[in-house]
């Protein structure tokens, strides 16, 4: 007569060592009081996705304010759905946001003593908890072919019950062990299946750490835990690899709410301490007033590579997705600045109705921390931008990239500078004037003066100020240039003019537009001496003097 121990030998020859041996070679984690470890388990099956995103920067914060682990676990056991090479993407797209992982899958060679981080290589691991509870009566052996799925789901519904595999539509539950044994030996294929203990009359609950208590219907579904291909599902692996691994704290999505029963079942059986859950919140859209997931056939911010493309630095990126995280953020940013890793983050100040996606508060953030940015650091990481998605931008910088220096730290030394870029793909257009060649092409469309001036009046004026202006420094520029259109009939003090406009040309408005024009080519310009400052006397003796 066979027994478990027989059948769990039949199914699984090769495995020899207990689930006792293989905990030893685990052993727990020596971090102080508080530390968390948590972990960031992507599928590679495609592009990063922001909600991802937003997910391993959650993790990467946990562990990292409180000294603890993070952790990158590659999960890729659903091989209909692997794309090839979207792992190295991955790990390499998190990299370029700062989001370094402790230990984890790296392309080149797992770090840390924990693996293997990829679950595609943790098969003999599995196997080994797979055969424990088949020892144990606590899976079995599951013949059920995929018609015989739809037949049994067919009767369910006829019925109206509950659709899945469990109680008595459990077919294979009880099958005889010399049965079992004379099938598998016979070569017909299988799957392993948890014998589920849970009533699903009854309710069960858990506390978790953003949405507080929930309790939920207890789990009565035998689920698959090790299918035909000889790897496990997600549920078998999640308990496997985070009990393993010491994960503390289990961030993600909240899609897994649901499925959290099975999994407390599981650890029960194992008689091990659950992780905490963190079911996050989805990342929504307000599209036409209504709030919808961030889609990605409609939405092309869905997609990390988005931001890329555009040329957000990735620390703003990760700045704003910590503000959708933290409705407390942005008013701590107010006295600390940007630097995420001393942001208290709390699961407490997270929303539950959906982190909502605003670009214009990612350009906000994007152009407060390029505010910030400057020097030579600054063009490297625009050079590296534009050398993947610029080329015109990048002949630019090459031509003279100390000028472009200047021209992209324009008034960030002041107290309150223009932020005339929220990405790098802006700079091109917002510094196309300070390269003369661009100028022309500007000039050419035709400059918009103000049409209350004539040319003649215009060409003498400027020239004027070409001849006479001050470059010394701002304030004696400027007084020159008052000077000069006083004598040309401008009004300095802006009461005298509104008290008497016909007497006066214009006021001093009016003149310092003249000259923004011939110099910027807009009406509307970062400060006036410092684009003088940049360009030099005789750039900007040239566009006074041809004005037109
Ligand atoms: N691979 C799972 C997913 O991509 C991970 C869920 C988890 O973090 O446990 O949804």
């Amino acid at each position: 007569m066979p027994d478990y121990k027989t059948i769990a030998d039949l199914l699984l020859p090769e495995v020899t060592t207990s689930l006792e041996q293989l905990l030893a070679k685990y052993p727990k984690r020596q971090l102080k009081g508080g530390a968390v470890v948590s972990r960031f388990a992507p599928s590679p099956t495609g592009f990063l996705h922001t909600g991802s995103l937003f997910t391993a920067m959650i993790a990467h914060v946990l562990a990292k304010s409180t000294d603890g682990v993070y952790i990158f676990r590659l999960e890729d056991t659903d091989t209909k759905r692997t794309i090839e090479g979207s792992d190295r993407e991955l790990v390499s797209q998190l990299l370029s946001f700062g989001i370094v992982p402790d230990e984890g899958y790296y392309p080149e060679g797992d770090k840390g003593e924990y693996g293997p981080y990829r679950q595609s290589l943790r098969e003999n691991i599995y196997k080994i908890g797979v055969k424990h509870l088949l020892e144990r009566g606590r899976a079995y052996v599951d013949f059920a072919t995929p018609e015989d799925l739809a037949a049994i789901k067919k009767v369910q519904e006829e019925n109206k019950v509950l659709p899945g595999y469990y109680g008595v539509y459990a077919r294979d539950r009880n099958l005889p062990l010399e049965e079992v044994e004379a099938r598998v030996k016979s070569g017909e294929p299988y799957v392993i299946r948890y014998k589920s203990l849970g009533d699903p009359n009854q309710k069960t609950s858990f506390d978790d750490l953003i949405r507080g208590h929930i309790e939920l219907q207890d789990n009565g579904m035998d689920i698959v835990i090790l299918k035909r291909d000889g790897l496990p599902t997600y549920h078998f692996a999640h308990v496997m690899d985070d009990h393993l691994m010491g994960t503390t704290v289990v961030s993600r999505g909240e899609e897994w709410i649901p499925s959290t029963p099975i999994h407390l079942q599981l650890f029960k059986d194992f008689g091990w301490q659950p992780p905490r859950y963190a079911h996050l919140p989805v990342i929504m859209k307000l599209d036409h007033g209504n709030k919808r997931k961030l889609s990605k056939r409609k939405d092309p911010e869905a997609s990390v590579g988005y931001f890329m493309e555009q040329g957000y630095p990735e620390h703003a990126v990760l700045v704003y997705l910590m503000s959708i995280a933290n409705s407390n953020f942005e008013e701590w940013s107010f006295e600390n600045g940007y630097d995420l890793d001393k942001f208290p983050f709390s699961f407490s100040k997270m929303s539950l109705d959906g982190a909502l996606f605003d670009l214009d508060k990612l350009n906000y953030f994007s152009k407060e921390v390029l505010a910030k940015e400057k020097g030579m650091p600054l063009v490297e990481k625009v050079k590296a931008w534009a050398s993947s998605y610029s080329p015109t931008l990048l002949e630019k910088i090459n031509r003279d990239p100390i000028y472009f220096s200047k021209v992209l730290d324009i008034e960030k030394e002041r107290q309150n500078p223009r932020k005339d870029y929220a990405k790098y793909s802006d700079i091109e257009a917002s510094t196309r004037f300070f390269y003369d060649d661009e100028f022309l092409k500007i000039k050419e469309g035709g400059l918009p003066y103000d049409e209350k001036f004539d040319r003649d009046f215009i060409k003498s004026f400027l020239k004027k100020v070409s001849d006479g202006m001050s470059y010394e420094d701002e304030a004696t520029w400027w007084n020159s240039v008052k000077e000069i259109a006083a004598k040309e009939g401008f009004a300095i003090a802006n009461k005298e003019y509104k008290a008497n406009p016909d007497s006066f040309k214009g006021n001093m408005a009016d003149a310092a537009s003249l000259l923004r024009v011939a110099i910027t080519g807009s009406r509307n310009s970062p400060n006036l001496f410092e684009v003088i400052s940049i360009l030099g006397k005789d750039r900007t003796t040239i566009r006074l003097e041809e004005p037109f």
